[in-house]
């Protein structure tokens, strides 16, 4: 007895989460295989910041991928009864004159001035010593765990979740797609940083970066806002801060370093000179889907183009996954181009 599915999708990480919503939206029936373990989404911050790097650059598309954010946010914040992204403003420390002189050159370019607010030489914070700062808005992060949570539940409801790990193994691809007892029209890999390793779609230039981030408990009153100094500390509830984020693109493991450890509590004590009101609780590292071109990897495999991927999200998944899992369900169902097309590394990296 099979069942028949429209969609498998491979990876409940915010790709597949987003990516499995949008399809149910359209009325296709999907069905989600995770093994349930720790992955890049549950660990990451979810911050959302239009403008990144030290050169302050503003997102390509982001008039269209903050809208949407902000939108799909709003919906499934409204359809689960709890906050999914938390709006919370942003204080830029700038290390020196270089840095002051690049925000006054943004500032006049009219595409930036929606997202920064006043800045000025000094500090804008007792506590956190700059040389001088900047105000960023539309700045806030996604309540990630919690979202993932609900949306889980909603999949579980629906009959729409596996706890199992896809093993490439055991898919029949010819005649038609069968993966245990399933029999579905197409299967979608939302695998994060285990794309790489996926037998299909490796020869993709994946350019993976781990990333480390430390959970502190203080007894200091703490500023509402995100405080961004090439690191960056996040306000949480009950007395915690987040402090992240390393990038690396050595040792691709999962496992926390000392080394990571002592980089984020380094950067903290050269602008806050309390770090001993913080005492550290935990410590987390996973990887980023991260690509050489910094696009994300959306597309059919070219010999078999009933798999798919919808992956290479990097450091930026919680801004950019809602505008592209609603491209990609679009271009899937109702045949438009899709974005970021991985046809554009068929010619110079899919092996003949
Ligand atoms: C330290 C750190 C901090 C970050 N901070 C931010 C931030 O502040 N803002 C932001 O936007 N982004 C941030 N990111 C990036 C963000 O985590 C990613 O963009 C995003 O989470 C990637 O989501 P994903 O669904 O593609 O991958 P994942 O969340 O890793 O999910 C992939 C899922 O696929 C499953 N899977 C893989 N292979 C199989 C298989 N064969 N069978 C079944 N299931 C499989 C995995 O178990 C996993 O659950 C951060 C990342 C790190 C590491």
């Amino acid at each position: 007895m099979t069942r028949k599915v429209d969609y498998l999708i491979i990876g409940q990480g915010l790709a597949g989460s987003l990516l499995a919503w949008e399809l149910i939206a359209r009325n296709y029936s999907v069905m989600v295989v995770d093994p349930e373990q720790n992955n890049a989404s549950k660990i990451a911050a979810g911050i959302i910041n239009p403008i990144s790097g030290m050169r302050f650059v503003l997102a390509n598309e982001i008039d269209v991928l903050l809208p949407a954010a902000r939108q799909l946010y709003q919906h499934l914040a409204d359809f689960f009864h709890h906050d999914v992204f938390v709006a919370t403003p942003m204080l830029r420390l700038l290390p020196n004159e270089a840095a002051y002189q690049q925000v006054q050159q943004r500032l006049t370019q009219a595409p930036y001035q929606a997202y920064f607010s006043d800045g000025a030489r000094g500090h804008a914070l007792s506590d956190f010593k700059s040389y001088a700062y900047v105000h960023q808005q539309q700045t806030g992060y996604v309540l990630l765990p919690k979202l993932l949570a609900s949306l889980k539940a909603f999949l579980c409801q629906r009959d729409s979740y596996l706890s199992a790990y896809f093993d490439y193994s055991s898919l029949q691809i010819i005649p038609q797609l069968r993966w245990q007892d399933f029999t579905p029209k197409q299967i979608i890999f939302c695998e994060g940083y285990l794309g790489a390793n996926n037998p299909w779609f490796s020869w993709l230039p994946f350019q993976l970066a781990k990333g480390e981030i430390l959970t502190l408990r203080h007894d200091r009153e703490q500023p509402k806002m995100i405080i961004n100094y090439g690191h960056w500390v996040l306000p949480c509830p009950s007395q915690q801060l987040r402090v992240g984020a390393t990038f690396s693109h050595q040792c691709l493991n999962t496992l926390p370093t000392v080394a990571a450890k002592d980089e984020l509590l380094h950067a903290l004590r050269t602008v806050n000179a309390h770090l001993d009101a913080f005492t550290c609780l935990q410590q987390d590292a996973h990887i980023r889907p991260c690509t050489r071109d910094k696009q994300p990897f959306l597309g059919c495999h070219p010999r078999y183009p009933q798999l798919l991927i919808f992956n290479g999200f990097g450091a930026k998944g919680s801004l950019y996954m809602p505008w592209y899992s609603q491209q990609f369900a679009k271009a899937l169902t109702q045949h438009t181009p899709f974005p970021a097309d991985i046809q554009r590394f068929y010619a110079r990296h899919f092996p003949c």
